[in-house]
């Protein structure tokens, strides 16, 4: 049995690693369909403490991976879909194995959200609908492209995608950005990304081989349908966390995110049970935040670890 297995390798996943393995615990982190994490799709980060150049979100993943490895965090991929936390083993549930731990931190992370309309489905993946701009902006070279959100994600993506595409619509359902003032104030003011506000995407309009061609739009404030041609669709709606195998195991808020015991960001219902990052933590939402909750759950968890012996 393991002293604390670790579910995620995000932010507060590595960071966990970091400090229970320098705690000597010997963690394992099962690592999930997304290494790294969602920083690992994102380009330039500017606000993470200690990068006064920045870093490129990859390179600081990569820099977590190596530091929590080199204190003997061990990394195993599995995809866990249930849990039994019902006695003192916990029990982590994947198709071909039941991994057992004395103390568990779930930082699972959030996976970006769809709208759910035609066409979306569809085209995801090679046919122009994506919700990663570093992944699959180069593959829209000189071509026009739209951005759905208004956040900072979505910010983020416009301006990347500006190093590639001739025009991008960053189409946003209000007529006022939710993205922080600096990145709305940047992309606003790149001539290659024009805002259409009060807008709300229909429906992903594909040509003769089934390849996205543009988007229908409905402006919420006149009723008027238009279309916008693109050939990338970038969906930055926001996130939903991936809490799935807690279901009714846990305390989950109606948006699925994990609520922890109210004398702690850290603590779940269940003794030994820890949540940290995006999975739990729909205010901060940032790389620090979740570093931070990852630093908090791990010491939380050699401290309760040392309690038991
Ligand atoms: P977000 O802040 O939740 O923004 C989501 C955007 O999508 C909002 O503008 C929202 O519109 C829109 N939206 C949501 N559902 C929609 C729907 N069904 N149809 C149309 N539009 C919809 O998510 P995010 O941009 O991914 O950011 C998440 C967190 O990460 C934030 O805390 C953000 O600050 C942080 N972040 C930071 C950076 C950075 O600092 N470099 C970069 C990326 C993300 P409304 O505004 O009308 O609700």
């Amino acid at each position: 049995m393991e002293n604390v297995i670790i579910l995620g390798t995000g932010c507060a996943g590595l960071t966990a690693a970091i400090y229970t393995a320098r705690a000597n615990l010997n963690p394992l982190v099962i690592e999930g369909n997304q290494p790294g994490g969602q920083l690992t799709t994102t380009s330039e980060v500017e606000n993470f403490p200690g990068f006064p150049g920045g870093i490129d979100g990859f390179a600081l993943m990569d820099n977590l991976r190596k530091q929590a490895t080199k204190f003997g965090t061990r990394t195993q991929f599995d995809t866990i879909e249930s849990v039994d936390f019902s006695g003192p083993v916990k029990k982590l549930i994947s198709p071909n194995h039941i991994h057992e731990a004395k103390a568990v931190i779930i930082s699972t992370g959030a996976s970006p959200r769809l709208l759910g309309i035609p066409g979306e489905k569809e085209m995801f993946g090679g046919k122009g609908v994506t919700t990663c701009a570093t992944c699959d902006g180069a593959f829209y070279r000189d071509m026009e492209v739209v951005v759905v959100g208004g956040g900072d994600s979505a910010c983020e993506e416009a301006l990347f995608l500006t190093r590639f595409c001739s025009k991008i619509s960053l189409i946003h359902r209000r007529d006022e950005l939710r993205a922080s003032q600096i990145m709305a104030r940047r992309a606003l003011a790149h001539e290659k990304i024009v805002p259409v506000w009060n807008s709300v995407v229909e429906e992903v309009l594909a040509d003769d081989e089934g390849k996205a061609r543009g988007v229908a739009i409905n402006n919420v404030v006149t009723g008027e349908c238009s279309e916008i041609p693109a050939h990338g669709v970038f969906m930055a709606i926001g996130h939903n966390p991936n809490t799935k195998p807690f279901q009714g195991v846990l305390n989950l808020d109606s948006n699925g995110y994990l609520v922890p015991e109210t004398n702690s960001m850290v603590r779940t219902s269940i003794p030994g049970v820890y949540a940290a990052g995006d999975c739990v933590d729909h205010v901060y939402r940032q790389a620090i935040t979740a570093a931070g909750m990852g630093c908090q759950a791990a010491i939380e968890a050699e401290r309760w670890l040392a309690e038991q012996t």
